[in-house]
């Protein structure tokens, strides 16, 4: 197999990077540069802004808005995203709502949800796991009883990411409490966050920053036309969901991104007197990084090349799994790279201190985000199904032990 890009996608790299260069606000650029998530208002607008030149809902194919890549151009198009740095597109409403709609919606739902998703009008949250329900997804509790042209919901989820901004949230619920199989009783619904009987309590970081909720569910009201699919086949929908939540998984762009970001900086630091950049054992560090990272993208595109030409997209590449492991590693790892960095000044606590400075400090901001980031993506290795679970797909599916 031939690991090159292709003359044609090299030129389409070329065409991604310009048109982010020429395209992303500087104000986003210049926080996302000092290691700054991305506030919910950056995210909107650069997801509007892709989607007018018809990138936004980069997966889906052309008759449903999306440009119709190849699994490479996509790859290709995330990972200048993430090095820009750019805000990430919302996956909640492309990578994973949009496909499922395109496979299992209705025309009407089609219609009414996929525009809206692609331009951010709507943020979409995922409502799956439950206190007692997590890697155990099928042992999800909250109900759905149908009442004449409406399922009532009553439950609990928690880690419902973003719910604080979402407009809607897709959730899955139990419709049949009796079935045979614990997965056979699961329905997949669309739930309109301002129905009334919804309430979403933040739970705070250790980074300080509010991205998680539990969300309660008492008596709420949910027509029967936002059943996605075949009642009690929501199980279904979640695997296939799953299978494109793993696209981009390892998230490359945003190691080579800290990795980068570490390197400028080491430029302006000293140690025993010296600029850090110039220490042996620094240099040593930063090129195994790099090294790893470039090994993990030549696995990334045979993974994804060889899954993208045998059709097999909807079920879940067991061998996506050792993305998403390697991919977290090499992520926990570049952000520590960026707090050793940063020494002293990687601490979150700054952050208060830095809004009262006359004089914006970049060494300092650059110092806080790094910490908050490093803190922030140890949940990397548990989010998107943990890492001990990827193993055990990795076991079974591939090694057949
Ligand atoms: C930052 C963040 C964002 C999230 N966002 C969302 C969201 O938006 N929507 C949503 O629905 N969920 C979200 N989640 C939840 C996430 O999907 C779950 O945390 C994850 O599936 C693990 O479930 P759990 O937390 O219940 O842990 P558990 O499943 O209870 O696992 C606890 C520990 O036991 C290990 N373990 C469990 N089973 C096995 C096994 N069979 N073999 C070996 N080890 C095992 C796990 O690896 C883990 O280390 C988010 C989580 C985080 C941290």
């Amino acid at each position: 197999m031939d690991l090159r890009l292709t003359p044609e996608e090299i030129a389409f790299r070329e065409e991604v990077r310009t048109f982010i260069r020429e395209n992303l606000p500087a104000d986003i650029r210049d926080r996302m540069k000092l290691g700054h998530p991305p506030r919910k208002e950056d995210t909107v607008r650069w997801q509007r802004i892709l989607n007018q030149k018809g990138w936004a809902a980069y997966s889906w194919p052309k008759e449903w808005g999306g440009p119709g890549w190849t699994a490479i151009q996509k790859m290709i198009f995330l990972e200048e995203n993430l090095m820009a740095p750019a805000p990430e597109i919302l996956s909640f409403n492309v990578t994973m709502l949009g496909p499922v709609l395109i496979q299992f919606g209705t025309e009407a739902q089609k219609k009414r949800f996929l525009p809206r998703a692609a331009n951010l009008d709507d943020w979409w949250c995922q409502g799956f796991s439950e206190p007692g329900a997590g890697s155990d997804l099928a042992s999800l509790k909250t109900s759905a009883k149908r009442d004449g042209d409406h399922y009532v919901i009553n439950g609990q989820k928690i880690w419902t990411s973003t719910a604080q901004y979402a407009d809607w949230c897709f959730v899955l619920v139990r419709t049949d409490p009796n079935a045979r199989k614990r997965q056979e009783g699961i329905s997949f619904l669309l739930v309109d966050f301002k129905t009334p009987g919804i309430t979403v309590r933040p739970i705070i970081s250790i980074d300080g920053s509010h991205h998680l909720n539990e969300v309660f569910y008492d008596d709420v009201r949910v027509p029967v036309e936002n059943l996605v699919h075949v009642e009690n086949k929501g199980w279904d929908v979640a695997k296939y969901l799953l299978g494109n939540e793993r696209t981009g998984i390892a998230r490359l762009g945003k190691s080579r991104e800290r990795v980068n970001a570490a390197v400028e900086m080491a430029r302006k630091v000293n140690s025993n007197g010296r600029p850090l950049i110039d220490d042996q054992t620094f240099r040593q560090r930063v090129a195994q990084l790099q090294v790893d990272i470039k090994a993990l993208e030549m696995t990334q595109y045979r993974v994804v090349s060889a899954y993208d030409k045998a059709k097999g997209a909807g079920r879940p590449d067991p061998l996506s799994s050792v993305l998403k492991v390697k991919g977290t590693e090499l992520l926990q790892a570049t952000t520590e790279l960026a707090v050793d960095v940063a020494g002293p000044m990687a601490t979150p606590i700054w952050a208060e201190e830095l809004a009262a400075m006359n004089e914006p400090d970049d060494m300092l901001e650059a110092g806080s985000a790094s910490a908050a980031s490093y803190l922030m993506l140890r949940a990397a290795s548990i989010y998107g199904g943990t890492n001990e679970i990827q193993k055990n797909i990795l076991t079974k599916a591939v090694l057949g032990l």
